[in-house]
């Protein structure tokens, strides 16, 4: 075969026109099976990979090569495709036994009832006031819900089932505003206890506040 050389910078180098024929014509053979690549059948090794796709990375940032298929989009086939081959669940490298285990589920849940919780609280103290309706006092964080005619425990049960679930019993007074304005006061936590123990509302403290 007939090849030009031209004299460049670094020595000798075929010209473009050489190139394109030598490719074709080791095209042609390959497909005969009379000559082979020197790297048929030997593995890339991750090193050269990584050096590949560094090298490819750094001529698309400089506008040098675009790939293949950028901008065009993929078809439902390749799409259906990629579906089934998506590592989910189980199959999924990061997966860490199931986000549904009991350890998992009780924290999520904790967590998710402390935000409502907070969340209806909040909305409630918009309704009646953040402010002691005895003394005035209006940190937040000692304010509490009373009941004006002290039958907290029994509307407890009635709203939320049991006596320690309050976020059932806020969410029902701010479904309900008017029944929330009848029933509740916003009271410190001080206030709430002297009237508690004056009306006797809680056994306990009642028997102990009388001694
Ligand atoms: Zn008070």
């Amino acid at each position: 075969m007939e090849t030009k050389i031209i004299q460049s910078k670094n020595g000798f180098k075929h010209t473009k026109e050489t190139k394109l024929k030598i490719s074709i014509t080791r095209k042609i053979n390959y497909s005969k099976g009379k000559w082979t690549p020197w790297n048929k059948g030997i593995e890339r090794t991750d090193e050269t990979k990584k050096k590949i796709s560094n090298t490819k990375k750094n001529l698309y940032a400089k506008g040098l090569i675009i790939p293949w298929n950028k901008g065009k989009a993929w078809n439902t086939e390749v799409k259906n495709k990629l579906k089934k081959s998506a590592k989910k669940g189980k199959n999924h490298p990061n997966w860490k036994g199931g986000y549904w285990d009991k350890k998992y589920q009780n924290e999520y849940v904790k967590n998710w009832c402390k935000k409502n919780r907070i969340l209806l609280k909040n909305k409630l103290f918009d309704l009646l006031g953040k402010k002691c309706q005895k003394c005035g006092f209006d940190d937040i964080r000692a304010l509490q819900f009373d009941h004006i005619n002290g039958q907290g425990g029994k509307d407890y049960i009635r709203l939320s089932g049991k006596r320690s679930a309050t976020a059932g019993y806020y969410k029902y007074y701010v479904e309900h505003p008017e029944e929330a304005k009848k029933n509740l006061q916003v009271l410190c936590a001080n206030c709430n206890w002297i009237k508690r123990t004056e009306n006797n509302e809680t056994k306990t403290c009642g028997k102990k506040a009388n001694i």
